[in-house]
């Protein structure tokens, strides 16, 4: 599959070179050429296969003619061990738990993805070491932190802004050793995000070290989220109404993957953009304008995006046709008052525990649902409650049970160096 620049369509890039460089040389985000069909009878069979054989032929046609069957194999079976659940909440709502992963958040299948499909092309060719360097606010860290664990060839330096992320989500980035450094920036999420794309314009740096990035521009980490609907319809199937998902949407690369999907065949009527205050993409569905603007902080602080980067995507995908968008995408958008009652409502009704970002994609699915008939709906839970365990036991009223691992996490010894600025960062990246 060859994939072209949104910036420039005679941009044309294979596989590999998507992944290494992250954005094409004009800065515009790859898209791939052709968005394969999948035969009626793959999803009339699809309670037939396993896991892996579904992934296997979703992401098929994206990346096969440049990895090998028994290697891509061998990464989606890495990446996917583990489950994807559709548990039933109540009448006409189901939640899709991707939380099930090594850090407890979805980021998981992309990380792990990327890092099987980067190091192949180590293995493989004449790239030399690579370093993957990324600015995190949270969860992004953790899974890329493990999910390029031991790859050869790969070094990775991560940046976090001291005391900003959770107890957790420190621990998931500062605990690994080997190939991983975690970086404890005197600053905020902004500061590290700031110095992260200075290293990368910084010719000294990149002339001895060749850098890229592990967000969700990068198509190995974008384009195998769409297993996660593909897994979910296979739950699903049975159901004798119209499908909805409902996406709590930050840079709206999952719910990009997700439309994917559908474009390829996945019998999905609608999809919901569930945003919190940040509601860009909510504003631009009521009025056909696209603004921008600066992120403000919320409790669902993974979604606390002002201009959402794979936005761009879906609009290529509807060939820019805000009435083809309409038909197929509503967004909705919730303050964090809302957030919190829904998830003390549903903990009260129905015993079950949302973290923030699911409570929004709840709250996304609950209006759709007031106002179309028909449809049974799923939201995806993004992220473990225990990630976001302050807002969820207020909001709630009970302590909730830390899953084994990250018990042990908690006694593992976090080790980290303290940068203060660019300076500190660039002589990290030159010794
Ligand atoms: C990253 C993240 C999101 C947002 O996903 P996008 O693909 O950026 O829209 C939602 N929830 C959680 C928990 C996340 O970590």
């Amino acid at each position: 599959m060859k994939y072209f620049s949104l910036n420039d369509r005679n941009h044309i890039s294979n596989f590999e070179n998507a992944v290494v460089r992250g954005l094409a040389p004009d800065k515009g985000l790859y898209f791939p050429k052709k968005i394969e069909k999948l035969p009626a009878s793959f999803f009339a069979e699809i309670h037939q296969f396993g896991k892996n054989e579904i992934a296997y032929n979703a992401i098929k046609p994206y990346v096969a003619e440049e990895i090998p069957d028994y290697d891509l194999e061998k990464i989606i079976s890495n990446t996917l061990d583990f489950e994807f659940p559709v548990v039933n909440i109540e009448e006409n709502i189901s939640s899709l738990e991707l939380y099930h992963g090594p850090t407890l958040a979805f980021k998981d299948v992309g990380a792990r993805f990327m890092a099987g499909s980067l190091g192949h092309f180590i293995k493989k060719g004449n790239l030399g070491n690579i370093t993957v360097l990324v600015a995190t606010s949270g969860d992004t860290g953790g899974a890329v932190a493990t999910g390029f664990l031991g790859v050869e060839g790969i070094d990775v330096v991560i940046l976090y802004p001291k005391g900003k992320v959770s107890q957790i989500q420190e621990r998931q980035l500062t605990t690994l050793g080997k190939n991983i450094t975690a970086l404890e920036v005197a600053g905020v999420f902004d500061d590290c995000q700031r110095m992260v794309k200075q290293a990368f314009l910084d010719s000294e740096i990149t002339k001895i070290r060749k850098l890229t990035s592990a967000n969700s521009i990068n198509v190995a980490r974008w384009l195998p989220q769409m297993f996660y609907y593909f897994l979910a319809y296979q739950q699903l199937r049975e159901q004798d109404k119209k499908l909805v998902f409902s996406v709590p949407s930050g840079n709206f690369g999952n719910i990009c993957a997700g439309m994917m999907a559908r474009e390829m065949g996945l019998p999905v009527d609608r999809f919901v953009a569930a945003n919190n205050a940040n509601d860009t993409v909510t504003k631009f569905m009521e009025t056909e304008n696209y603004e921008p603007k600066p992120s403000v902080p919320t409790i669902s602080n993974a979604m606390d995006v002002g201009d959402p980067s794979n936005f761009i995507r879906i609009l290529n995908l509807f060939k820019n046709e805000y009435t083809e968008i309409k038909k197929v995408l509503s967004a909705y958008s919730f303050d964090d008052e809302a957030t919190k009652r829904v998830m003390k409502e549903v903990y009260a009704e129905n015993g079950y525990v949302l973290d923030p970002h699911g409570a929004v994609g709840y709250l996304g699915l609950q209006k759709f649902l007031k106002e179309h008939e028909g449809y049974h709906g799923t939201f995806l839970e993004t992220a473990h409650p225990v990630k976001f365990l302050d807002s969820v036991e207020e909001a709630i009223g009970t302590r909730i049970k830390l899953p084994a691992s990250i018990k042990n996490l908690m006694h593992k010894e976090k080790i980290s160096l303290q940068i203060n600025n660019y300076e500190d960062l660039k002589g990290y990246l030159m010794d």
